[in-house]
């Protein structure tokens, strides 16, 4: 059977395939550590597991509004405001399967054929892709690592043209772990209003800052209504599996990703919906607390091997310089990152998948035994002496 054209052009996402090539060889019986996809390795907070059994247990298990239970919403409003100073109406929030599909049903709601999205690499892997499957084209501003991977806006400015619609930013980033300073969004929102183009702030790790402070450009003036933000719960509380995200926007938007939502897949699941709404009140500090640890061991380690790395401020990765050791033995970070799996049996991601050669990704949703395990094997891989796998 014939696949679409621009179905066929989509590569799958290298996090997941990276990732499932680490659990199938787990699986296998092969010991690998696994500092693959951005997964909290902690369970779901017992509160979370508990709301959902409740909700089964009083029958909520129908089809909900499209947007979202109503409980849900409000809450998510009161998030907004009492963390970014947001105020927005219920009917202003979708939730949505994670927010993959808030960011997909976002791209289908706003772009027409051609229509450009600028992207700042290195970038999560599925802006690209999404903004693809809907007709846009996305148009790639490198962030430098001088820069601390902060983007220079004067290279988003150049970047503009007629066809430009929106610009996808997400601070804390994935891949780099850089939040951001409130400086870069102010002269952001200015090009934004001066260009008249709307911004997809996706800000999924808000609550693992180790250093520094959130700030949504949404707060920015003038900026609410020409910004949509993206959120979830999957890395602050460990709900990866419940695929919980939301938007929230100026209604207009909202009412379009509501109706695509009615006949996509008409509405979230309904328990997943109830667990989100307790972990709307239960704290991730004990989670992020755990990241902070395991940070700090991480870096350590890859400074006693003279890895070179931006300190992340937030997020879960390390986006790891390996330029000096690109040549003709391994010719890209995806070659790298193949050899470092096969030989020192260390799963990591390669940076070409986020559009940035001569890096390569490694999250420490790990355990510390895990992290300490990778550092050793991958001082024996770098000091060039092959390991060998029992
Ligand atoms: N967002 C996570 C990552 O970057 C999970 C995998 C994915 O959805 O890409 O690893």
């Amino acid at each position: 059977m014939d696949i679409s054209r621009s179905v066929h052009a989509i590569r799958p996402s290298q996090t997941l395939q990276f990732n499932k090539k680490v659990l199938e060889l787990i699986k296998a019986g092969v010991d690998v550590v696994k500092l693959t996809a951005g997964e909290p390795d902690f369970n779901t907070p017992e509160e979370i597991v508990n709301a959902a059994i409740e909700a089964m247990n009083a029958g909520r298990t129908k089809y909900t509004d499209s947007s979202g239970i109503v409980e849900l919403r409000e809450g998510i409003t009161r998030k907004l405001i009492e963390d970014n100073g947001l105020k927005y109406d219920s009917q202003d929030i979708v939730v949505t399967n994670g927010v993959k599909q808030a960011l997909y049903s976002i791209f289908k709601a706003t772009l027409n054929d051609n229509d450009q999205v600028i992207l700042i690499t290195p970038c999560w892997v599925s802006y690209e892709a999404q903004i693809r499957m809907n007709g846009g084209e996305p148009v790639l501003v490198q962030a430098q690592d001088g820069n601390r991977f902060v983007p220079d806006v004067s290279a988003i400015r150049q970047a503009i043209t007629q066809k430009t619609r929106a610009i996808v930013i997400n601070s804390p980033n994935n891949p780099t772990g850089t939040v951001y300073p409130h400086s870069f969004f102010k002269e952001l929102a200015e090009v934004a209003i001066e260009n008249d183009l709307f911004v997809v702030s996706d800000e999924v790790y808000e609550r693992l800052i180790f250093e520094g402070h959130h700030h949504s450009i949404a707060s920015e003036p003038f900026m609410k209504d020409r910004t949509v933000v993206v959120n979830g719960f999957s890395k602050s509380h460990a709900m990866t599996g419940w695929r919980v995200g939301y938007m929230a926007g100026p209604t207009q938007l909202s009412k379009a990703v509501a109706r695509i939502q009615d006949h996509l897949c008409s509405n979230v699941n309904t328990i997943a919906q109830y667990a989100a709404l307790r972990a709307l009140t239960v704290n991730n500090d004990s989670m992020k607390y755990a990241f902070m640890r395991r940070r700090q061991l991480l870096a350590e380690g890859l400074s006693e091997i003279g890895l070179e790395f931006t300190m992340p401020e937030g997020a879960f990765y390390f986006f790891v310089d390996v330029r000096s050791f690109l040549g003709s033995e391994y010719k890209n970070s995806l070659e790298l990152s193949l050899a470092l799996l096969e030989k020192a049996r260390v799963g990591v991601v390669p940076g070409s998948a986020f559009n940035y050669e001569g890096y390569i990704r490694l999250s420490y949703a790990a355990s510390e035994e895990d992290i300490l395990k990778a550092v050793q094997r991958m001082r024996i891989f770098f000091m060039g002496m092959a390991y060998r796998p029992s």
